[in-house]
Parts: C-alpha cells; sequence; structure tokens
C-alpha cells in the first residue's frame, strides 16, 4: 500500500509527437510561483497504448494530465465521465484522475478562448454584432459554443470543406450561417468579431488568403495560431485600426482551471505567465 497523502502529484501532458508542446514551461511556471511541490511531464504515447497508460497512471500519482493531437476523441471513450460541453465539442483536452478511481475528461479550450478575448479586447460586447468564424476543425467547435454560451447573435463559418461548417451548423443550430470558403471575405463585412480557427498563418503552413477588405476600424479580431504571435490577419487587422488579439493567451487560459483542479491554486496569467510559455 502506498501512501498517497505524502505523494507528490504528477501531471502532464499526452500527445504524439509532444515536444513542441508549451504546456510543460507554463505549468511548471506556476508550479514553480506558486510555491507547489508538483511536476508537469510531456508523454509521446501511441493510439494503441493510450487506455494501458491512463489506467496505469493513477497509480503513478499522476491526478490527471492534458490531451492534444491526436488523442483528443479518443479519450472520450476511455473516460468514465465526460462533461456536456466535452460532448458538445466531440474531443477533451483535459483530464483528472478522481480518487473513486474514474477518469473525467473536460475541454477547456472554449473556456479558454473566451478569457483570453475578454481579457486581450475587454470593450467587446458579444452582443454587439455577428461573429466571422474561419474554419471548422475541432478548434473552431470550442471556439463556436463558447461564442454561443456567450450570447453571440449570430455565427457566420466558411470552412474549406462545406460538409464540415454544416456538420457545425447542425449540431450547433439556429444562429451558425455556413458561407462557401471562396466567400469568407463577404462574412467579414459589419461582422463585430472575426476569429481565424484554421491553422493558415503558422509557421510551415500556408498563408491565410481571404480578402481582408471587409475588417473596419473597431472590430475585435483574434487568431488561435500563436506561431507567430502576430499573424498576417493580425497585423492587416492592427493597421486597419481593429482590436486584436493573439492566441497564446487562449492556451494559457485553458490551462488555469486543469491547474486548478490538479493543484488547488487557482493560477494568474499574466505577462510572466506569457514569458514562461515564450521561453
Ligand atoms: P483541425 O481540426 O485539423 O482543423 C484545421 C482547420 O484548418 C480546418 O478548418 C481546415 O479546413 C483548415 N485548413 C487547414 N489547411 C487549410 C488550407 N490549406 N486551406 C484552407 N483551410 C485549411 O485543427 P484544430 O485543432 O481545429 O486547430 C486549428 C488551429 O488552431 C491550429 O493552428 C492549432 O494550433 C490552433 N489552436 C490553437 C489553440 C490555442 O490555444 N491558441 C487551441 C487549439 C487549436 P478543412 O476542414 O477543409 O481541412
Amino acid at each position: 500500500m502506498t501512501n498517497t497523502l505524502a505523494r507528490i502529484p504528477l501531471a502532464g501532458v499526452i500527445g504524439s509527437p509532444i515536444a513542441h508542446s508549451k504546456s510543460p514551461q507554463l505549468h511548471r511556471h506556476w508550479l514553480k510561483t506558486y510555491g507547489i511541490s508538483g511536476h508537469y511531464i510531456p508523454m509521446d504515447i501511441a493510439g494503441d497504448d493510450l487506455e494501458r497508460v491512463l489506467r496505469t497512471m493513477p497509480a503513478m500519482g499522476f491526478v490527471g494530465c492534458n490531451v492534444t493531437i491526436p488523442h483528443k476523441e479518443a479519450v472520450m471513450e476511455i473516460a468514465d465521465l465526460v462533461t456536456d460541453r466535452a460532448i458538445l465539442i466531440g474531443a477533451a483536452n483535459t483530464l483528472i484522475f478522481r480518487k473513486d478511481g474514474m477518469i473525467h475528461a473536460d475541454n477547456t479550450d472554449g473556456y479558454g478562448f473566451l478569457e483570453n478575448l475578454k481579457a486581450g479586447a475587454p470593450m467587446w460586447d458579444p452582443r454587439s454584432g455577428p461573429a466571422a468564424v474561419l474554419g471548422a476543425g475541432g478548434a473552431a467547435r470550442a471556439v463556436v459554443a463558447s461564442l454561443l454560451d456567450a450570447g453571440v447573435p449570430e455565427i457566420r463559418i466558411a470552412n474549406r470543406t462545406r460538409v464540415r461548417a454544416e456538420k457545425l451548423q447542425s449540431d450547433f443550430g439556429q444562429r451558425l450561417h455556413v458561407y462557401d470558403w471562396v466567400q469568407a471575405g463577404n462574412m467579414i463585412d459589419d461582422a463585430a468579431l472575426v476569429v481565424n480557427t484554421t491553422s493558415l498563418g503558422m509557421v510551415g503552413k500556408g498563408e491565410l488568403r481571404v480578402p481582408l477588405d471587409g475588417l473596419r476600424k473597431g472590430m475585435t479580431v483574434t487568431d488561435l495560431v500563436y506561431a507567430p504571435l502576430k499573424t498576417n490577419l493580425l497585423a492587416t487587422a492592427e493597421q486597419v485600426g481593429c482590436v486584436t488579439v493573439d492566441g497564446l493567451g487562449m492556451l494559457l487560459h485553458q490551462a488555469v482551471p486543469a491547474f486548478e483542479r490538479w493543484f488547488g491554486k487557482r493560477p494568474t496569467v499574466d505577462s510572466a505567465t506569457r514569458a514562461a510559455a515564450l521561453r
């Protein structure tokens, strides 16, 4: 029998590949800042080993873990309890290993997205007008769910593969309007918020080629891509006089509820947190 009370809590991130993840720097920064004796470890795990690894981790002292590509959907099948928002989004990014042995799966991406937006664009009012969302992948589902929750009256969505956007519309309902990818520029006209959820603009990926003439001073524009921090979308929006919010803050804010659940302290996202994640 182990003395679980004396154990140093362990957490980490599971994915494959995992070397690029910024989560270890981030959580280690908070552990150090708050003087918590715990560890956060990156773990490259193959799909075939996923369930066995997850079922073994609690006995090793793990209190939970983050989950990233390609396991965000598969962990939903393994978990014993899945939150409604993770079910709606169709993916989980946070697991909590409960004392009763159950694995609890949640998705905090939407929370992180919205908190980042509130922090970076405090004047943005969700009810002030339509949101234009570029992309309909996994991250877009979290963004759409959080925007609907926040009270955005209309969400316009365009995706290269139209059927994925249509799937979002059928899952999330009447406030969503699907545009053709070639007309994505049109949906920006008179939008209060523009969000890029595609991987375009990221280092090593293609450029986002959507026409941006519809951007106007006062609009809020945010990009989920955070490498580079200032994407071409954000640079163009800044020139026009839009309020811009980079994607790094979403990564930082989505980690807050997980850190609190695992280590018992709600961390603050500040400039030192950003610096730690960028290190
Ligand atoms: P995903 O499920 O693979 O979706 C990728 C999206 O990008 C899809 O909408 C896809 O369109 C679109 N796309 C990719 N290549 C394209 C191209 N050449 N032309 C047009 N569209 C293209 O990925 P995800 O998980 O949603 O992540 C999307 C981005 O968000 C990634 O860059 C990721 O790093 C970032 N992200 C950031 C955070 C954060 O904390 N800041 C959190 C989550 C994700 P199709 O459907 O047509 O393929």
